[in-house]
């Protein structure tokens, strides 16, 4: 199992594999895991979101009760049993005008005396028609006291059965119980708990009623858009919808804008206890809350994943470039090293042969002479390649240019291998224009790329060996072509030849031995003159390489071109 891993797996599908067991996986996990926690979060949202509006209600609830507080406080909190005496009276009656005057929110005003003895129980009430004393046995007689008396009952029975301890106490009518008063819809009660002196459980109270138009058409409208603001939960405050429901569920109050479902709904309690409180949101629902609270943590998530795997794929290909340029800079040693060995070989072989005179004919000490010849110029040129390949690296290649002829240097360096070219069998064709545009350029580096196309085409020639070398002028640039009908190149493999290291791994390269540094150092001399290398090839067919140096800008002759507007042109020299 172990063999086969190790045998049929290239590095490259290896690390593959590793980063699919070792990163993809678990990241695949995760992903799963956090997309349940989201599906989690949501239902969670929604609990969270309800609760935040349960605690609205609470609180505005209690506002509401404090406020009225704050109002019973201030008009019955400063009553003591004194007023209540017959010599009070005058008193009590000008205080209550007094209220009335300040609060015209008040209907009418009572106390209470209902302590032992029960015989000597009486009220004072304070309607329109001033302050009145109503005994214990007249109180029938008065409806608005015996309303009064009616709803305390109800407030303090309500007190005891809840156990709070309240000196305040509310109660509300409902429209059917204010049925003796034609027109009243309901009555809205608050009472303050007097002491008896018998230390019994009180039923000495002093209270008031407002008027039902004052709740519905000031207190409402003006206190809940006031306690909404006042709600700190959230930054969605201000798009609450509150709804106000009387017992026959009737819309009090609402500050809803559009028509939509409330999402909650309790009792308006203790000031309000027959009503009901309903809360929303204006624009949106709670489930719609969560699920774009959901959708914006899965978008989060996915951007998050996605730069995860994007993380992963760079690492990976990042690792592979290494590997493959590791493999490569080793296949380069001992590719350099035979390279370097063979003509080496062949030197030491030819030049003992002629020291020991072993050679008979001059004709044959002349081959021998040039073999040396050749193969120590291949070593130069090999050697050039590597150290020159070594300063770009470091960064330290210097180019000197010259303004001159490209034909003139590409013309020498066909001059000086010529001969070598031809005796491999080859078919040399040459076609140099003249009158070429001169361009600056590093004569040694342009010689240089000119020589390693030239070799490459020897180098990759199978049996058909013809070679062309062109330069002309095109546009603004000199291009310098060379083409063989070699073994061609793949179109997939066009680009990479160029990256360093690089070579064809199928068909006859495999037996050519070469260290993938040639075109490299070929398309840096290009580029450094500022210009491009082309290449255009089809296996089995040959390849043409063109380099295209730039012109020297003033060489680029302008003609004048008559135009019927007489404007002038400038055009390249080859249109
Ligand atoms: P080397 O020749 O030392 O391998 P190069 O950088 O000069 O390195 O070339 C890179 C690769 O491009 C070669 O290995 C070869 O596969 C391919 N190549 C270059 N020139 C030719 C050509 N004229 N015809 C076919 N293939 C070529």
């Amino acid at each position: 199992m172990l063999r086969w891993w190790k045998i049929s797996l290239s590095s490259r599908t290896k690390l593959i594999l590793l980063a699919v067991v070792a990163l993809m996986l678990p990241t695949t996990i995760l992903s799963i895991i956090q997309y349940r926690s989201l599906v989690d979060l949501e239902s969670k949202t929604k609990v969270a979101v309800q609760d935040n509006l349960r605690q609205t209600l609470q609180t505005i609830n209690h506002k509401v009760e404090d406020n009225l507080k704050y109002l019973a406080r201030k008009t019955l909190g400063s009553i003591e049993k004194a007023d209540f005496e017959p010599e009070g009276f005058e008193k009590l009656d000008r205080y209550f005008a007094a209220i009335k005057l300040k609060h015209p929110e008040i209907e009418n005003l009572f106390v209470f005396w209902l302590c032992e003895p029960k015989d000597k129980s009486f009220a004072l009430a304070y309607t329109n028609d001033g302050l009145k004393r109503i005994g214990a046995s007249q109180l029938k007689e008065n409806p608005d006291a015996n309303m009064a008396y009616w709803a305390f009952e109800n407030a303090h029975a309500t007190r005891i059965s809840t156990d709070v301890k309240s000196e305040y106490l509310f109660w509300q009518t409902s429209s059917q119980e204010s049925m003796n008063k034609p027109g009243r819809q309901f009555q809205e009660f608050i009472f303050r708990i007097l002491p008896c002196s018998d230390g019994k459980d009180s039923t000495a109270f002093a209270g008031l009623s407002l008027k039902p138009s004052y709740i519905q058409e000031t207190f409402l409208p003006h206190i809940i858009p006031e306690l909404l603001r006042s709600c700190d939960i959230d930054d969605r405050d201000s798009a609450l919808a509150l709804g106000i429901f009387d017992e026959t569920s009737n819309e009090v109050y609402t500050n809803r804008t559009k028509w939509g479902d409330y999402e909650l709904k309790s009792s308006f309690g203790p000031a309000f206890p027959r009503w009901k409180i309903a809360v929303g949101y204006k624009d949106t629902t709670i489930e719609a809350l969560a699920k774009d609270n959901f959708q914006k943590n899965l978008m989060l998530t996915l951007f998050v994943l996605s730069l995860l795997v994007l993380g992963i794929i760079l690492t990976l290909r990042a690792t592979s470039r290494e590997m493959k340029l590791a493999q490569a800079k080793s296949t380069f040693v001992s590719n350099v090293s035979h390279e370097l060995k063979t003509p080496l070989a062949l030197i030491r072989l030819f030049a003992e042969t002629l020291e020991l005179g072993r050679v008979k004919s001059t004709e044959k000490a002349q081959e021998y002479y040039r073999i040396i010849n050749n193969e120590s110029r291949r070593l130069t040129q090999l050697i050039n390649n590597i150290l020159d390949f070594s300063k770009i690296e470091a960064g330290r290649k210097e180019y000197e240019f010259q303004e001159m002829d490209v034909a003139e240097v590409v013309e020498e360096v066909i001059r000086s291998y010529e001969y070598q070219i031809v005796n491999a069998g080859f078919e040399l064709a040459t076609d140099i224009g003249h009158d070429l545009p001169p361009a600056s350029i590093d004569r040694d580096a342009i010689s240089q790329a000119v020589l390693n196309l030239i070799n490459n085409a020897v180098k990759y020639s199978d049996e058909d060996k013809k070679i062309n070398v062109r330069v002309r002028a095109r546009d603004s640039f000199v291009a310098i072509e060379v083409t063989d009908t070699g073994i061609g190149i793949p179109r997939s493999e066009q680009e990479k030849i160029f990256e360093k290291f690089y070579r064809v791994s199928t068909g006859l390269v495999h037996n050519t031995k070469g260290s993938g540094l040639g075109l490299a150092l070929v398309k840096h001399i290009v580029e450094a003159h500022k210009g491009q290398i082309t290449v255009e090839s089809a296996p089995g067919k040959g390849s043409k390489f063109t380099l295209l140096i730039p012109a020297s800008a003033a060489s680029v002759k302008t003609k004048e071109v008559k135009f019927d507007g007489g404007y002038k042109v400038a055009e390249s020299p080859n249109n």
